[in-house]
Formats: structure tokens, sequence, C-alpha cells
């Protein structure tokens, strides 16, 4: 069976863009879980559920249809039947996302989906807890870590060319708001896992890191 391949980190240090161009080189399915719990947060915010009420929250999980369809090699995320793309892409949603993704509720209805998608290996599944509880025997893990004022330079960047430009000041704020949430919750923290090989990417471009990260697959293939 092809490896599994678990690309953990904080926000903004390049896991999806990463994740995307290894997922490409060596054919495998690409698996993004943040945009799961971004797609249920979108769907609390458009039904004005509050993601810090654990009752509200268990309803969801109940009434929400959620699955991913592998699409032209890409596991596609879809919320009641819709694709919902894009709309998940914002910072509102990802702080929300980062709060709900606390609650147990949330994280069990997730498990299985992610694990099911990498049944078969010959996956690059990224997220916060991939090596450490989806995961736990993949082949090849890794954690991709950047300074925080790399990270924020990078998620500007990328909003200024989605065309959503937000102040360096907002863009700080929220993700020390997320990188907080995200490695101090009880449940499934962003931490890296045993055995994960660290690669800080700060001076490094995706092709470098893809670089690395191939040789590394080599070296447990030898
Ligand atoms: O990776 P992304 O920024 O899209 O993730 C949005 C949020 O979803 C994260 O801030 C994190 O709180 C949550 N998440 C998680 N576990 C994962 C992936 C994402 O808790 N495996």
């Amino acid at each position: 069976m092809k490896p599994v391949i678990t690309i953990d980190g904080p926000a903004g240090a390049g896991k999806s863009t990463v994740s995307k161009a290894l997922a490409a080189r060596l054919k495998f399915v690409y698996l993004d879980t943040g945009a799961l719990y971004r797609a249920l947060a979108y769907k609390a915010l458009k039904s004005k559920i509050d993601v810090n009420n654990p009752d509200e929250l268990g309803q969801l999980c109940l009434t929400t249809d959620v699955i991913l369809k592998n699409m032209n090699g890409t596991m596609t995320v879809f919320v009641d039947g819709e694709d919902v793309g894009d709309k998940i892409r914002t910072e509102e949603v990802g702080l929300a996302a980062s709060t709900l993704s606390t609650f147990p509720a949330v994280r069990e209805k997730l498990l299985d989906l992610q694990r099911d998608a990498g049944a078969r290996g010959g996956i690059v599944a990224e997220g916060r807890d991939m090596g450490s509880i989806v995961f736990p025997d993949a082949e090849i893990k890794i954690y991709l870590d950047a300074d925080v004022g790399e990270r924020i330079r990078r998620r500007h960047e990328e909003l200024v060319q989605k065309n959503r430009p937000a102040t360096l000041s907002d863009i700080t704020r929220d993700m020390q708001a997320r990188d907080h949430q995200d490695s101090q919750r009880k449940i499934a923290p962003l931490v890296a896992a045993p055995g994960a090989i660290i690669i800080d990417s700060t001076s490094l471009d995706v092709s470098q890191v893809v670089e690395k990260i191939l040789e590394h697959i080599s070296g447990v293939n030898d």
C-alpha cells in the first residue's frame, strides 16, 4: 500500500501549498482537513449558531451532512450537498472553525470521514492532528512551522491575491487567537506528533520544502 503522509502545523506555515504540490508530485490524493472544520463553521455562521455553545453545536453535528468526494485527486467537502468551495476561505470562517474545533462532538463527527479518506494510503493529509490522532500510524509525518512574522506576511499576501485585503494588525490578532486556541485546547491540540520531522519553512520556498520532504520519503523507502 502507498504511504500516508501527514503534514501538521500552525496557520500560515505553508501546509496547503506544500501538501498540494507534494500530492501532485507523488500522484497522491490531497486531503485538507481544515476545510472540514471550516465547512461546519460556515454552516454555523450562516445558520446563526453560536460556535461557543456545545448544545447548539451538538445539534449542528446531528443535522448536517458532511461528505468528502475525490475530485481529480483532491478530496472536496460537500455540506448538505453543497460544494462550499472558496466561501470557507475567509478569516471569519477560519476563526469560527478554530473555536468549534475545540468541541469533542465536532471532532468525533469528522474523525471517521478523515480516516476513511486515508484508508487506502496514497494520501497527503494536512491539518493540526493528522500525525497525532487521525493517522497515528502514518509512515511519514511532517510538522511544518515558520516564524509568526513570516506566517502573518504570507497570509496577508494570500488575502491580497484573493482580492480580500485585510490589515496586518487584523491578521496578527486573528492568527494569535488561532495559534493560542489550536495549541492550548484540551483535545487534539496542535503538536508535533511523535516521530514527526520538523521543517522550518521561514526561509524556504514551496519547492524547497517539497524537496526536503521527498528526501525523507526516499530515506524511508531505502
Ligand atoms: O487549516 P485551516 O486554517 O484551514 O483550519 C481551520 C481551523 O480548523 C484551524 O484553526 C483549527 O482550529 C481547525 N483544525 C483542526 N484540526 C485539523 C484541521 C483544522 O482543529 N486537523
